[in-house]
């Protein structure tokens, strides 16, 4: 990825610049074969050691300081020949001359002025001849091009592996940001898709770090919905050029269910797409916490139906309902009759269970259109998809018979009932509907509960035949 890739780059491109040291070494053998001596040098025109050195074993000690000494400073002196140091006044008692094994023989030949020189180093004395010296001058250009290559590498080396470091550094941080933040980079070329990612999706996707990616393979990890939307988005992106961002449901390598956030660019040359890249983020724990959140905040933590906050968006929703076609046909409250007295007698916990089997019960006398609702403590509203004639009276008959069947806590048998208000959604706004609703409420339970009542019409002459058993 980015930063890997940088850093294979520059790990390369230091080795093409150590080669141009064994490219100067090359050389440096050839000026010795060439004139056949004990040994060649390379200086650089400041004191250091020599830039290149070929046959430089048993090399006489102090031979540099010999060398530059032999040359003097001044540039005009291009070549100076001292065909045997040991019979100069001037050189026998220098310790690279006396020295084991002593030098006798040196040539130096400067590369140009302020740019070093290249000399010639025997243990015997000899003599050049004047081909040698015009070869000598020659190799010495082609040395002097070489050593500013080789200084100019090494300084490039050097900015190189300064900026190895901070690419390593910059990687580490970025590791430890897209580790912390669950964020990896991927990148697919286009149109042969093959991937590459980082450590993070490659961990995403419980797979290796080396193992290969097979794009098929990949998107078949995809629910099928998400891989449908990816699909989509994908191919929309690529046409437009443009990008995405998608949230996808995946099942790992090792059968793990995650979310991913998938962000996407597609990057063109000229007007073609050559690639598309971006990142993946981990987003499971968000994605959970948000579908609890939004749970809690739509259900009934206990029963696991609609919340009061569900059904008043739902119901208030009939307000702004196309005149003649609202989405629901009539509003029942329920109010179990009875309750009060299971806390009371079997305790909270056995209230409970009676809500909960309440609520299953009210649901499974229900259809699937129908809004079930827990709007309060034993209290349930329930909106009815249809506006049937006889439908209302016949479900909330149901209800009533249902709720009033027996019921089982911890091996205890009891029973409870239930009154039912109706009110058929007929335009009234939801606000008047409701007051209609409870009032048939309040009416059925003062009629001796057990039963239901339609608001606003008369009260049926004859008991009801579903008075609560209790
Ligand atoms: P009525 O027939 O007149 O409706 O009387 P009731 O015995 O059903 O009692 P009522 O409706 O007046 O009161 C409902 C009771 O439900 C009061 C409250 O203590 C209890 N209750 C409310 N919420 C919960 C709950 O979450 N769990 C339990 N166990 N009881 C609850
Ligand atoms: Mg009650």
């Amino acid at each position: 990825m980015p930063a890997s890739v940088g850093l294979k780059n520059t790990t390369d491109f230091c080795s093409i610049l150590d080669s141009g040291a064994e490219v100067l070494g090359a050389f440096l053998e050839r000026v010795r074969d060439a004139f056949a001596v004990h040994a060649v040098l390379l200086l650089g025109p400041d004191d250091g050691p020599p830039l290149g050195v070929a046959g430089s074993a048993g090399l006489p000690a102090g031979i540099v300081g010999l060398c530059r000494a032999v040359s003097g400073r001044n540039p005009d002196d291009a070549l100076r020949v001292v065909a045997d140091l040991g019979a100069a006044p001037r050189w026998r008692t220098h310790p690279a001359v006396t020295g084991t094994p002593g030098c006798r023989f040196l040539a130096t030949q400067t590369l140009g002025p302020g740019s070093g020189l290249l000399a010639l180093v025997d243990r015997e004395p000899r003599r050049l001849t004047g081909a040698q010296r015009r070869r000598l001058a020659d190799f010495a250009v082609a040395a002097e091009c070489l050593a500013r290559a080789t200084r100019a590498n090494a300084g490039l080396s050097e900015a190189l592996v300064v900026q190895g470091r901070a690419l390593t550094h910059s990687r580490k941080l970025f590791d430890r940001a897209s580790a912390a933040a669950q964020i990896g980079v991927w990148v697919c070329d286009l149109p042969d898709e093959t991937l590459t990612w980082t450590d993070q999706v490659y961990a995403m996707f419980d797979l290796p770090r080396d193992a290969s990616l097979d794009r098929d393979r990949i998107v078949a990890c995809y629910a099928p919905e998400s891989r449908q939307a990816l699909a989509a988005t994908r191919s929309r992106a690529i046409a437009e050029r443009g990008g995405f961002t998608l949230d996808a449901e995946i099942v790992t390598f090792a059968g793990r269910r995650r979310w991913i956030r998938i962000t996407a660019s597609v990057e063109c040359e000229g007007d073609v797409p050559v690639r598309i890249f971006g990142m993946k983020q981990d987003i499971t724990e968000e994605k959970l916490l948000a579908d609890r959140t939004r749970y809690l905040a739509e259900f009934d933590a206990m029963t696991g139906l609609a919340n009061r906050a569900t059904f008043q968006d739902r119901f208030g929703a009939l307000d702004q309902a196309a005149p003649g076609r609202p989405p629901f046909g009539a509003l029942l409250l329920v109010d179990l009759d009875g309750f009060k007295p299971v806390n009371d007698t079997l305790g909270h916990a056995a209230g409970d269970a009676c809500l909960v089997e309440v609520a299953r019960r009210l649901r499974r006398a229900c259809r699937d259109g129908d809004l079930v609702a827990r709007i309060g403590g034993d209290e349930f509203a329930i909106l009815l998809a249809t506006s049937a004639p006889g439908i209302a009276e016949e479900v909330a008959a149901r209800l009533i018979a249902t709720l009033s069947r027996p019921m089982t806590w911890a091996g205890r048998i009891f029973t409870i009932g239930a009154s039912v208000g109706i009110a058929r959604i007929d335009g009234r706004s939801a606000a008047d509907l409701f007051i209609a609703a409870d009032m048939a409420l309040y009416a059925a339970k003062a009629e001796g509960r057990g039963r239901f009542r339609v608001a606003g019409e008369a009260r049926p002459g004859g008991p009801q035949p579903y008075a609560s058993a209790s």
